[in-house]
């Protein structure tokens, strides 16, 4: 998204070429093809690249996970033991992710939800990045990395959960809110 243009020239805008990584746009006139390029500055809001979409809090190892989707080494985050009831959140943007209610012990090491809050909590992604097809879920808000769901594995006839689902997530990509 373009947040803010300045034109420095003014022509029937027709073209536009983007300079990958150099900010600078070029709009180019239908009547001026090739010689007269109108040189455009922009700001992009949606740069990846961009330090400004991560909150100044997280620590390092949320920040590895969360913007460069690493994994928190299994059976070490605060959050896997956690029987308290409240909601989880994202822990960059404080988007609601899951409820305490739909939290289950997998086994796997990491703190397990068979369904999220709700429909602006998560957006889902294939990942084939370990060699085999996967779907990694991440933040509806700020696009943060969580971890990964897993259907069909059976949770339903072995705890009676009422969606065979496993959402796996790093305990470092949230936050919890106690709800006495
Ligand atoms: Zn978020």
């Amino acid at each position: 998204m373009i947040s803010r243009i300045i034109i420095k020239r003014s022509y029937p805008i027709n073209y536009l070429t983007t300079f990958r990584n150099t900010g600078i746009y070029l709009f180019q006139s239908k009547n001026h093809f090739v010689r007269n390029f109108t040189r455009i500055t922009a700001m992009s809001s949606s740069s990846s690249s961009s330090n400004n979409h991560w909150n100044s809090n997280l620590t390092s190892e949320q920040l590895h996970v969360l913007r460069d989707k690493g994994t928190e080494r299994p059976h070490t985050g605060k959050y896997l033991h956690n029987k308290d009831s409240g909601v989880y959140t994202c822990a960059n943007c404080s988007n609601p992710l899951y409820t305490s209610n739909t939290k289950f012990d997998s086994g796997c090491g990491w703190p397990s939800f068979y369904k999220p809050y709700g429909n602006k909590s998560l957006n889902y992604h294939v990942d084939n990045s370990m060699g085999v097809e996967r779907i990694e879920i991440t933040c509806k808000k700020c696009g943060g990395h969580l971890g990964h769901v897993f259907k069909g594995e059976g949770w339903t006839k072995l705890l009676n959960l009422p969606v065979d689902e496993r959402h796996c997530v790093n305990s470092a990509s949230l936050n919890f809110s106690k709800i006495d």
